[in-house]
C-alpha cells in the first residue's frame, strides 16, 4: 500500500494532461465543415445544442489534415453514453468494457464516446506486465486526450466553429511528418502493446517516421504482444493487412523486430524463401484492391499467407505415405491450429480458407465430369485467383489457370475440345490406371504420362 502510494508520487506513470490547448483556426488547418460527413457534422450539432460538448476525433481528423478520406468518424463528447442514446432515435449503446453509442444517420453509423480519463499503472486493473486491463472513467475533455496514443490521434475538431482542439501538438507534429507518443512511450507501451502496432501501421499507413523516443524501446518491448489476447492481435492484423499500406507495414515490422516468434504468421510470412514471392505478390495485391475501393476477402488473403506452410506439411505427410487427398486436410488442420494459439483467425474466415485450400488440387483434375463440376462451385472464383496467383508467383505453370479460364468462359464445343487437349492430372496414378483399365486402347492425351 505504501510502496503504491510512494510509487505514485515519485514516479507518475500516466502523462499529466496539457494545461492549455491550442485553438487552431480554419486559416491554419484548412478542413472546412463540408469536408466532414454529414453524419457526423449531424451528431455533434445535435449535442452541442443539448448542452454537451461534441467534436470529430481521432483517426477522421488525422486523415482530413493530411488529404486522405476518412474510412468512419468518431465522435467524442462530455454527455455520457445514456444522454448520447436519449438524444437520437436511431442509436444503441454498445460495448461491455466500456459503454459507446452507435448513431445511425443514413447509411453512416457514428461512434460516439465519452470523455474518458486514463488511469495510471498504479491504480488501474493490470495484469502482472502492467497490461491496463480496464480503462473506463469519465474524465474531463483534456484527460480525453492524453489518455490518446498519439498526438496526430489527440485532435478535436469542431464543424459548428471550424476549429480544431490541440492537446499535444498534435497538428506541428503532422505537419513534421512525425508520429510522437503522448508521456513515456515506455509506460505507454506496458499499458498497451497493441500500441506497437499501431505505431507501425498509422506509420506506414500515414508515411509519418515514428519518433526515435517512440521507436527505440519496441525492440526490447516487443516480447509484450505476447500477452495480448489472441482476438485482439487478430483485429490488429486485420487493420494492418487491409490498410491498404500492407506491404510497407510488414516490412516495417520486420525492421523494427516486432515479428519474430510473436506472431506466427508473420514468422511464416517473411522468412519462408520459396513462398515470400508468393505472399508478396498477394499483399501488393490486397493493397491495390483496398486502394481502388474493392472489396478483399480476409478468408483469401490469409490462404495466401499460409500457403507455403500448407504445402511444407502436406509434402511431409505424403512423402510419409499418406494419401494426397487426406493428407491435404490434415496439412490444412496442422498449419491452422499452429497459427491458432497467437493469433484467433475467426472461425468464418477459417472456414473460408479452407474452402480455398481445398478447391487447389481439383484443378489438377481435367478429366470427365470433374471441371464441370468444379467451374459451378460457389467458391470457384476465389479458388481460382489463388492458383493464378500460385503460377504468377512461378510455383506452378501459368498454363493452368489459363487453360481453366478459357474452359469456364468456352461453349460445349470448346470445352469438349479443350478437355482431349488438358494434360494428364498428376495427382492420382491410381486413377490413371482405372482409366487406362477403361479404355484400354487409344488412350487420348489426358491419360499419357507426358504432364
Ligand atoms: P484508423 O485509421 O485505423 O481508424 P484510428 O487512429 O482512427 O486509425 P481507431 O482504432 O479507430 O484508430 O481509434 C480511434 C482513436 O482512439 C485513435 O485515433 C486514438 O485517439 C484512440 N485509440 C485507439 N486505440 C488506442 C490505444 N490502443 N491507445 C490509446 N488510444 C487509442
Ligand atoms: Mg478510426
Amino acid at each position: 500500500m505504501i510502496r503504491k502510494l510512494l510509487r505514485k508520487v515519485f514516479h507518475r506513470a500516466a502523462p499529466s494532461p496539457a494545461a492549455e490547448p491550442a485553438l487552431i483556426p480554419l486559416e491554419r488547418h484548412g478542413i472546412r465543415r463540408e469536408q466532414v460527413s454529414p453524419a457526423a457534422r449531424k451528431t455533434c450539432k445535435v449535442l452541442q445544442e443539448n448542452g454537451h460538448k461534441a467534436y470529430v476525433v481521432g483517426g477522421a481528423v488525422r486523415d482530413l489534415l493530411i488529404g486522405h478520406p476518412p474510412k468512419d468518424y468518431d465522435v467524442a463528447t462530455s454527455a455520457t453514453p445514456e444522454e448520447v442514446r436519449a438524444l437520437f432515435r436511431r442509436s444503441r449503446i454498445i460495448g461491455r468494457r466500456f459503454k459507446i453509442v452507435h448513431v445511425l444517420n443514413g447509411p453512416e453509423t457514428i461512434e460516439v464516446s465519452t470523455f474518458r480519463a486514463s488511469q495510471d499503472a498504479e491504480s488501474a486493473e493490470t495484469d502482472e506486465h502492467g497490461r491496463v486491463l480496464r480503462d473506463n472513467v469519465y474524465g474531463s475533455m483534456a484527460e480525453d486526450a492524453t489518455r490518446r496514443d498519439f498526438t496526430v490521434n489527440a485532435l478535436y475538431y469542431d464543424p459548428e466553429r471550424e476549429t480544431i482542439v490541440d492537446y499535444h501538438h498534435g497538428v506541428a507534429d503532422l505537419q513534421q511528418k512525425t508520429l510522437r507518443m503522448i508521456g513515456d512511450p515506455r509506460t505507454r507501451y506496458r499499458e498497451d502493446p497493441v500500441r506497437m502496432l499501431r505505431a507501425v501501421r498509422l506509420g506506414a499507413k500515414l508515411g509519418l517516421a515514428i519518433d526515435p523516443e517512440a521507436r527505440k524501446p519496441i525492440r526490447e518491448m516487443a516480447v509484450l504482444l505476447e500477452n495480448v489476447p489472441a482476438a485482439r492481435l487478430f483485429d490488429e492484423m486485420l487493420k494492418l493487412l487491409f490498410s491498404g499500406y500492407a506491404v510497407r507495414c510488414l516490412k516495417q515490422l520486420r525492421e523494427e523486430g516486432l515479428h519474430h516468434g510473436l506472431l506466427p504468421l508473420l514468422d511464416v510470412i517473411l522468412e519462408q524463401p520459396l513462398g515470400e514471392r508468393f505472399v508478396w505478390l498477394s499483399l501488393e495485391n490486397t493493397d491495390q484492391r483496398v486502394r481502388a475501393d474493392k472489396s478483399v476477402s480476409p478468408g483469401f488473403l490469409f490462404a495466401t499467407l499460409l500457403w507455403h506452410e500448407v504445402l511444407a506439411a502436406w509434402e511431409n505427410r505424403k512423402a510419409a505415405g499418406e494419401h494426397a487427398q487426406p493428407a491435404l486436410f490434415s496439412a490444412m488442420d496442422e498449419v491452422l491450429d499452429a497459427q491458432a494459439g497467437k493469433l484467433a483467425i475467426t472461425r468464418r474466415i477459417v472456414g473460408d480458407i479452407k474452402d480455398i485450400w481445398a478447391l487447389q488440387p481439383r484443378f489438377e483434375r481435367r478429366t470427365g465430369k470433374m471441371p464441370y463440376r468444379l467451374i459451378e462451385q460457389p467458391r470457384y472464383r476465389a479458388g481460382w485467383d489463388f492458383l493464378r496467383l500460385r503460377a504468377q508467383s512461378g510455383e506452378i505453370p501459368m498454363e493452368l489457370p489459363d487453360w481453366w479460364d478459357r474452359f469456364a468462359h468456352a461453349g460445349h464445343d470448346e470445352r469438349d475440345a479443350l478437355l482431349r487437349a488438358a494434360p494428364a492430372s498428376d495427382d492420382a496414378p491410381a486413377k490413371k490406371r482405372r482409366r487406362r483399365r477403361r479404355k484400354p486402347a487409344g488412350a487420348s492425351a489426358e491419360t499419357s504420362d507426358a504432364s
